[in-house]
Order: C-alpha cells, then sequence, then structure tokens
C-alpha cells in the first residue's frame, strides 16, 4: 500500500538579508498509516521546518517552498491552493507543538474552542459537539472533564495545557499527527505520561504521527522509524531497531553516543555549520571523526543502503558504491 505521507526531495528556502538560507534541502522520507516516524536532529537541523512544510505553516515571504513533492494520501500538497491547504490542516492534518499556549486562545474556555474546532469541520449541533469535546478531554487524561470544559487555558498546568491542545488536535479525527517537540516543555514524568498518551490515541484513533524531536530518549520510546537530519539534509533513516542497534552514520553515532548509558555522553565536537553558507561535500565533514578527502568536495552523498537493507540508508561516502562501510562500522562495533 502507498504511504498516508511520502516526501520527496523537499527544498525549503528562506530569503534572509545574510543570503539564501536552504533550511531543508533534498529531503525525502515516508510516513506509512498508523506508524509513527520520528525525525530528529540538533536544533537547527531543518527538521522543524520539515513539519512545517508539510502544511505550509512557514512564513512565506521569507521562506519559500522551492522544490519537490509532498504527497499525502495521493495528492501533492506543494500543488494546491492556500484555501485548500486551509481545509486540509486541523481537519485530516493536526499540529501540536512545544508551547500549547500557542494553540489556545487564552480569551476562550478550553472546551468552547474545543466545541469550535468539530463544528469547523464538521456539521453537527451543539450538545453534540459538547458531548464530543467532553469525551476528548476525558480521553486525553483530564480529570473531572464535564467541569473542566467551562475552564480557561491559564486554569491548566504545562502538562495538562498539553493535553488540551491534544484534544484540539484530535477533534477532527485527523490521520496525521505533526507533534514538533510536544513534550521538551515538560518535566519528565509529565513527559513520559504524554507520551504514553500519544501511543494510545494512535491506536485508538488510527492515526500516523510524525514527532518532531532533538531528544533521542524520546525516539526510543515511541519510534516506528526514524529520520536523522543534520543541516537540512537526512544523513540516515530506518527502522527504530536498525537505527539504535546499528546506527551506521558516524553523526548518528555521535548523536547516540551523547545518550546518558551509551558512550561517553560527551556532546559533539563543533557547531553547525552557518546556515547560509554550509561547507561543500558532506555537511557533516568539519565534525566528522571519519572524514576522509572526498567528504569535502561536491554535493552531500546520496542515500546509500546501510546493511543490504534498501529501508536503512546512509548519506556517507563509505557507503557508496566502491566504499568500505567497515571503516564507520568496525569502529562501531568495538
Ligand atoms: Fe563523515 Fe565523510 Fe561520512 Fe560525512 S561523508 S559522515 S564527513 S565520513
Amino acid at each position: 500500500t502507498e504511504p498516508l505521507l511520502s516526501i520527496r526531495d523537499l527544498r525549503t528556502v528562506f530569503h534572509t538579508d545574510e543570503g539564501l538560507v536552504r533550511a531543508v534541502d533534498g529531503v525525502s522520507f515516508d510516513v506509512d498509516r498508523g506508524e509513527t516516524v520520528c525525525l530528529v536532529g540538533e536544533s537547527g537541523s531543518g527538521k522543524t521546518v520539515t513539519g512545517e512544510s508539510i502544511t505550509r505553516l512557514i512564513r512565506t515571504p521569507p521562506g519559500e517552498i522551492a522544490g519537490g513533492e509532498i504527497v499525502f494520501d495521493g495528492r501533492d500538497l506543494t500543488t494546491l491552493s492556500d484555501a485548500e491547504l486551509r481545509s486540509l490542516r486541523g481537519d485530516r492534518i493536526a499540529h501540536v507543538f512545544q508551547n500549547p499556549q500557542g494553540a489556545l486562545n487564552p480569551v476562550y474556555t478550553v472546551g468552547w474552542q474545543i466545541v469550535e474546532a468539530i463544528r469547523l469541520h464538521e456539521d453537527v449541533d451543539e450538545p453534540t459537539a459538547r458531548s464530543r469535546a467532553i469525551d476528548l478531554l476525558d480521553r486525553v487524561g483530564i480529570p473531572e472533564a464535564t467541569r473542566r470544559f467551562d475552564d480557561y487555558p491559564h486554569e491548566f498546568s504545562g502538562g495538562m495545557k498539553q493535553r488540551v491542545s491534544l484534544a484540539m488536535a484530535l477533534a477532527t479525527s485527523p490521520d496525521l499527527l505533526i507533534a514538533d517537540e510536544p513534550t521538551t516543555a515538560l518535566d519528565v514524568t509529565i513527559q513520559n505520561q504524554i507520551l504514553d498518551l500519544l501511543r494510545e490515541l494512535q491506536d485508538e484513533f488510527d492515526m500516523s504521527i510524525l514527532l518532531i524531536t532533538h531528544d533521542l530518549g524520546v525516539v526510543a520510546e515511541v519510534a516506528d522509524r526514524v529520520v536523522v537530519m543534520y543541516a537540512g539534509k537526512v544523513m540516515e533513516r530506518g527502522g527504530v531497531f536498525d537505527v539504535f542497534e546499528r546506527p551506521s552514520h558516524p553523526y548518528t553515532r555521535a548523536l547516540l553516543e551523547c545518550l546518558p548509558g551509551r558512550g561517553e555522553g560527551a556532546a559533539i565536537g563543533g557547531t553547525l555549520p552557518p546556515a547560509t553558507d554550509p561547507p561543500d561535500g558532506c555537511r557533516f565533514h568539519p565534525r566528522c571523526s571519519y572524514a576522509v578527502d572526498a567528504c569535502s568536495e561536491g554535493e552531500q552523498p546520496p542515500a546509500c543502503a546501510a546493511d543490504d537493507d534498501p529501508d536503512h540508508v546512509v548519506s556517507c561516502v563509505h557507503y557508496e558504491p566502491g566504499g568500505d562501510p567497515s571503516v564507520v562500522r568496525d569502529d562501531r562495533e568495538t
């Protein structure tokens, strides 16, 4: 079957005073129905812009989708009008952000806002929408949902507010939920509760999730598949087990070694290259301990299969035909 979402060679640029920023530069990946794909990378990797490009949430200008395809359920979203896209957004595709405040209007009760979200997309009467809203608040774990229906956003704690914004996002039973750092602002206990909740809701609503995060601990918890981004490019993508147990790209390895209990727990040396002036060749080469001369020439290496698995690909010269992956791999296995 076709994936629900298929992104091919996506290019999103920003025209800035400092020059052209290729924030997303040739990114490709799929999200199947009912699965969770995690987009992971440091801030500045292009993961948020990728998520925002899907429903064109990027500000245009200065942003612009300069190329590629975003095929959602058979339709290329890059060819839709703003109005068509608006109706898709919040109907079949919903977003949840790090700061739930942004999704909630402070001057209306949360119940009213969910009722509005339901009625905007479906022709139901008010009492029906109201009982659905209460049910949603209950399902996302708001205690005493009926009473809290009439509360305002500021009357909820951070974690509860994120639950409310999830209820808003689910009001139209979306096929795809794009969640950008939904737990980053929350403390660890609440974080885990929200991740558990996402998993439950995914089953219940039979939706796909694109989860954007810098946190590999979160990825390990929820992902079916992982896309590792760096400086606007995909470095490695594959099933979560493959990527965690057999990380093949030097950047993925470096990221994983930052996790407590894995490697030395040290941060990756160096910093992201300047957005307006990325290095030639592999974007990671100034920070890579496996770099060879070829890494600083030409373009980012193409995606090549790691471990003979076409669904696990790596963009690194050592995996190109004629390259020697054991340079990275043998080191990995010791
Ligand atoms: Fe490192 Fe070169 Fe591979 Fe890039 S292409 S990850 S610089 S070895």
